[in-house]
C-alpha cells in the first residue's frame, strides 16, 4: 500500500476536463487551512508535489496526481476560506458537485476535518450533503497532535462531538481515520485504508 511513485498529470477547470482515464481515484476536501497540503506532502513524502496546486491559480482546480501509475489522489479547491466573496464560494459549489456527482471513478472523498477545533457548521453540511449524494467518504482528521488549547477540548474530544452530530444522518456511519502531519500518526492506516477500497 506504500506510495512509491507520484506524478502530476492535470489541473483542470471544469469536471468534464478531468483526465478521461478508468483508474480509480480518491478525492481530498476539506476546509482551507485544515491541514490538506500538509497531509498529501505526508502521504507521498515529497514536498514538491503538493505544492503544486498551491500556486496562485492553481487553488481553484481540480488537480489530478497519479499515484503508482495506479490511481489517482485528486487535491479539490478548499471551502470555507473567510476572504472568498459570496461569488467564488457559489462558484466553488457548482464546480465541485459537478465533479462529484459525475466521476465514475471517484471511489471516496476523503472529507478532512480539523481536530483541533469543535465541530463547524460548514463541514457537517458538506459531510451531510455528500450523504445524501451517497458518495462514499471517509473522514480524515487532521491536527491530532494538538494539545487542547486552554479552554478548548482535546482532539480526541472534539471527534467524539463531530461524530455525534453526523451519527443521526448516517444509516452506515462512515469510516474515519486520525492523523497528524506532524507526527506521521495515521499515515499507514490511512494508504492501508485506500488500497482495501481500491480492491473492494
Ligand atoms: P491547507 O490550507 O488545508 O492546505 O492547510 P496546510 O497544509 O497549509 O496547513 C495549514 C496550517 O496548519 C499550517 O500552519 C500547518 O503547519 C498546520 N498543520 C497542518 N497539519 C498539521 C498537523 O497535523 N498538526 C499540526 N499541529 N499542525 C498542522
Amino acid at each position: 500500500s506504500q506510495i512509491k511513485e507520484v506524478e502530476f498529470v492535470k489541473s483542470s477547470g471544469r469536471a468534464k476536463d478531468c483526465p478521461k482515464d478508468d483508474r480509480p481515484e480518491f478525492a481530498i476536501l476539506g476546509r482551507s487551512n485544515v491541514g490538506k497540503s500538509s497531509l498529501i506532502n505526508a502521504l507521498v513524502r515529497k514536498k514538491e508535489v503538493a505544492l503544486t496546486s498551491k500556486k496562485p491559480g492553481k487553488t481553484q482546480l481540480i488537480n489530478h496526481f497519479l499515484v503508482n501509475k495506479s490511481w489517482y489522489i485528486v487535491d479539490l479547491p478548499g471551502y470555507g476560506f473567510a476572504r472568498a466573496s459570496n461569488a467564488a464560494r457559489t462558484d466553488w459549489s457548482s464546480f465541485t458537485k459537478g465533479y462529484f456527482l459525475n466521476r465514475d471513478t471517484l471511489v471516496a472523498v476523503l472529507l478532512l476535518i480539523d481536530a483541533s477545533v469543535p465541530p463547524q457548521r460548514i463541514d457537517l453540511d458538506c459531510a451531510n450533503w455528500l450523504g445524501r449524494n451517497n458518495i462514499s467518504m471517509t473522514f480524515v482528521f487532521t491536527k491530532c497532535d494538538k494539545l487542547k488549547a486552554s479552554k478548548g477540548k482535546r482532539p480526541d474530544e472534539n471527534i467524539r462531538d463531530f461524530q455525534e452530530l453526523i451519527r443521526e444522518n448516517y444509516k452506515q456511519h462512515p469510516a474515519w481515520i486520525m492523523t497528524s502531519s506532524v507526527t506521521g500518526l495515521g499515515r499507514d492506516e490511512l494508504l492501508l485504508h485506500l488500497s482495501q477500497l481500491r480492491n473492494y
